[in-house]
């Protein structure tokens, strides 16, 4: 069963859980006691290793689905018409002790595939399941690759709509063109004068609009999320992290039963977190570092244990990074309190109204022992790039590049030389501006639109573009609706004709 992170609601099956998105009066659902899984079973595996791993890892916590249910949702999900590799999510030995998980081989070139390409099965064999006979409406926030890694998803699935809000010039071009090209008789697209920030409250306010979603209800609909705010997204980004584990083990570069850590480059903080929840499951984890660009709320919070968002929002050249507000880190707080939902709410509410609250010494104690954390400037984000490409001739893109720098300091700071996965959020194409000026130089694109600099940077890392991102120039624009971050709830209602 799932809880809310507020004790606000009562306990859910997984499949309730996913369709309501969120807890209706605010709050994430949890699971409310966290399985565990054999190591010794999973050493065991050969074969499709991800698909079989997906099967395993989701049935434990889908357990209103029947294991035919899950197994059908993993193989429409992680193939090889979805994915450009076969292993979903290969792992590239970048230097001694060092290696890198691969994230983006799914068909919008971030890791957000990872989990969107899975979800929307979850989802329509939950409507199911629940027996509503309402039109779902997904509402998605995003920073830049939640957007199009959803709409690819969910786009065509019957009896699901999907609007998606992101900020109008807090994109990348390819970002955006990903977005407004995207076809399928369910899709919309906002751009939203405001910052992601401005898009995820939004939505959550909606959530939370009790009046609003009764004229929805009585006009057929019901809301769901494709954020990291619901369970069904979070849950799929557990897999890799034992894959890239096995991996390791398979290729004997970790003995069984060695811990080794994650650095994840973090925003809304559910990536991290899904590594988390595999830490609790049994994979041996020394330290997950949380890797931040210049938003660096989390670093700070981290070492001091005040979480404060009362700061300057900074864009920068790892866009999907730029946020303030980190949804998941409720769930992590509610999961190192021991569920003190009581804690939790207080905080939220002090996080709502000053724009900040404090941990107590305990639970920063707790949260030191597996956790570490540091941040990237802008500038140090290009160095890492060019630096690692130089040295490793290996093509990082922004967001990773965070991580590496990051890492980078840990290793100096703490001299921890256990073997180190980084994860890869994003292919280095999605952010092709910044990684082509960090390898060649600011004169280098100089002038030239996002297309010419895709094809450049191909020439000059020698990968091919990712498939995902080939002739977007090419294709139409369908979607131009612009809204002001007050005309949200507006937009919604706009759309789906509500009076
Ligand atoms: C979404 C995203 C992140 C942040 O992941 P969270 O789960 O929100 O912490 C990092 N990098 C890229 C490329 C992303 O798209």
């Amino acid at each position: 069963m799932y809880v809310s992170t507020r004790g606000n609601y009562e306990k859910v099956k997984a499949s309730e859980a996913i369709k309501l998105g969120m807890v209706p009066r605010g709050g994430l659902f949890v699971p409310e006691s966290i399985p565990t899984i054999s190591m010794e079973e999973l050493y065991k595996i050969d074969g499709d290793l991800y698909q079989e791993l997906a099967e395993r890892i989701l049935k434990l916590y889908l357990d209103d689905y029947s294991a035919e249910e899950v197994k059908d949702c993993v193989i429409n999900a992680y193939n090889t018409a979805n994915f450009e590799c076969e292993s979903m999510a290969p792992l590239v030995k970048l230097k001694d002790k060092t290696y890198i998980l691969e994230l983006w081989h799914g068909p919008t070139a971030a890791f957000k595939d990872m989990a969107l390409q899975i979800m929307p099965y979850f989802l329509s064999k939950a409507i199911k399941k629940v027996g509503s006979e309402k039109e779902v409406v997904i509402l998605v926030a995003t920073s830049g690759d939640t957007g199009k890694a959803a709409l690819e998803g969910f786009k065509n699935v019957p009896g699901i709509k999907i609007i998606v809000f992101f900020p109008y010039d807090g994109v990348s071009k390819v970002q955006e063109l990903q977005m407004t090209t995207t076809d399928g008789n369910n899709t919309y697209v906002v751009a939203v004068k405001g910052n992601f920030d401005d898009c995820q409250s939004a939505v959550k306010d909606i959530f939370a609009d009790t009046g609003f979603k009764g004229s929805l209800d009585s006009q057929g609909y019901e809301l769901s999320s494709a954020n990291s705010i619901n369970w069904g997204r979070l849950l799929p980004q557990i897999v890799y992290y034992f894959s890239a584990y096995l991996e390791l083990v398979k290729k004997q570069e970790i003995e069984p039963d060695e811990k080794i850590n994650f650095v994840v480059p973090t925003g809304n903080f559910g990536n991290i977190l899904a590594g988390w929840y595999a830490y609790k499951m049994g994979l041996p984890i020394n330290k997950l570092i949380c890797a931040s660009n210049e938003n660096k709320v989390l670093t700070d919070f981290f070492s001091t244990g005040v979480y404060d968002r009362n700061r300057e929002f900074k864009q920068t050249n790892s866009p999907s990074m730029d946020i303030l507000i980190s949804s998941n880190l409720e769930r992590f707080l509610f999961e190192v309190t021991n569920h003190d939902a009581e804690k939790i709410s207080q905080r939220m509410k002090d996080l709502n109204t000053a724009g900040k609250f404090t941990v107590g010494e305990q639970t920063k104690k707790d949260i030191d022992k597996i956790l570490a954390a540091g941040f990237a400037s802008e500038k140090e984000t290009l160095a890492v790039i060019n630096e690692v490409f130089s040295n490793e001739g290996y093509t990082l893109d922004t967001h990773t590049a965070v991580a590496v720098k990051v890492y980078n300091e840990y290793v100096q700071k703490t001299g921890d030389r256990s073997k180190t996965v980084i994860a890869a959020t994003a292919s280095p194409f999605k952010f092709n501006s910044s990684v082509l000026e960090a390898i060649k130089g600011k004169e280098a694109i100089r002038g030239k639109d996002e297309i010419d600099i895709v094809k450049e940077l191909s020439e000059v890392s020698g990968l091919p573009v990712h498939p995902g991102l080939k002739d977007l120039d090419q294709k139409p624009v369908l979607h131009k609706t612009v809204c002001e971050k007050d005309e949200i709830k507006q937009a919604v209602a706009d759309i789906l004709e509500i009076k």
